[in-house]
Parts: C-alpha cells; structure tokens; sequence
C-alpha cells in the first residue's frame, strides 16, 4: 500500500473528528499532502470507521494513484488549497455551530485571541453547489490570509502545514463559533483589533506560548 503511514493519519484524524462530533455520518473530508501526492477521504465513506486502506491516494491533478475508492466530491476544492497556499492537510466538515454560523453571519469576528490562529476574523465564502468548481474558486479566494473559512449554508473549512494542526484548527474554529454563539446570547461581543491582535502575536513570538518547555 502506498503512502501507508500518510494513509494512517488520514484515517485516524478522520475518526478523531468523528468522536469530537465534528462530522455525522459521511458529512465531511480530510487529506493530507506528501510531496506531490495526496492521501484524501473517499466519497460516501463513514468517517467514524475509516481505515487506511480505504484512503485514496491521488496526484496534484486529482488521478487515482492509489487505492479502490473514488475520492471525495470535495476533491477539487482541496486539490485548491494545495495549489494555492501550498498546505500540508485540508479538513472539511459540516460541524454544528460552525455550520450554524454559516447560515447567519457574513464573518465570525475576532472574539478571542486564539481566534488569530485562524487569520483573525473568520470570512465566510458564499454558498455554491457542493462539488463545483465554483465552490472551490469562492472557498480558496475566502482562504486568502486566513487558515480557516466558512462556507455559507455548508461549514466550514481549515488547512495547516499538517494534519493535526488542520484538524486543530477545525475544532478551534468549532470553539470560536460556539463561544460567538453563547457570548451573543448575552449582549455584543466585544472583538479585537488589528492592534491587539499585533500585540498578541508579539507576544506569543516573545514568549513561545503553546509550547511546553523545561524550567
Ligand atoms: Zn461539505
């Protein structure tokens, strides 16, 4: 089997997803990047039992290299992202707030300060038929300067140098949502500028945040 650890990955991020809630059923696709090939979610598998060999591997084209499975219909719009941003991993899911935010809001705004992991402000792509090039052109042109998207009236979308920092962010994105959801509920968010967010990022630079280290 080709690519088989990148095909493990694929797999057990997919399933990953599926535990934290963030997929039901075959509602959702990941990939990841080695070089030129792309181990990706088949189309109409269930996520939550996804096994290695079920994961295609395809070329930058989108050509079957390997593997029994057609490929997600999202294929176009993750072959995208790879040639756009040059990403290492793609996650797509309909995950439920993030997908909740998509039917309302025209951005998530800057609520919280890990939100900048993201790009800051989250921009949400106008709705297109699932499967089009015309969904990825708007998704991948939302994507500019930013790691995570919504897609209106679909979800909601996220990439990373690899698969666990794009799935990372997917559930990052899930938080931001649902934290936007319940902080309106109780009046208007306050939202972070481009100052603060400056401010942030030094100081993770300064500080290594997120990173453990000895004492
Ligand atoms: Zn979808």
């Amino acid at each position: 089997m080709m690519l088989r650890s990148l095909r493990e990955q694929v797999a057990g991020q997919a399933r990953r997803l599926a535990a934290a809630g963030m997929v039901v059923g075959t509602a959702g696709n990941l990939s990841a990047r080695q070089g030129d090939l792309i181990a990706v979610t088949p189309t109409g598998a269930r996520l939550g039992e996804l096994r290695a060999e079920q994961v295609t591997v395809v070329d930058p084209a989108g050509a079957v290299v390997d593997g029994t499975l057609a490929p997600t219909s999202e294929l176009d719009l993750h072959l995208g992202v790879y040639r756009r941003f040059r990403a290492g991993a793609v996650v797509h899911t309909h995950a439920p707030m993030a997908t909740a935010m998509s039917l309302v809001l025209d951005e998530l705004p800057c609520v919280h300060y890990q939100l900048v992991e993201l790009g800051g402000t989250v921009p949400v792509a106008p709705y297109r038929t699932f499967g089009t090039p015309e969904l990825a052109e708007a998704v991948l042109d939302a994507l500019e300067g930013h790691t995570a998207a919504l897609m209106a009236n679909h979800g909601g979308i996220t990439h990373g140098a690899d698969l666990d920092t794009a799935v990372t962010r997917t559930l990052l994105l899930e938080w931001g949502c649902e934290l936007y959801w319940r902080a309106s509920s109780l009046g208007t968010p306050r939202t972070l500028d481009r100052a603060q967010r400056d401010e942030y990022e030094r100081q993770v630079t300064a500080t290594a945040y997120g990173t453990t280290r000895p004492v």
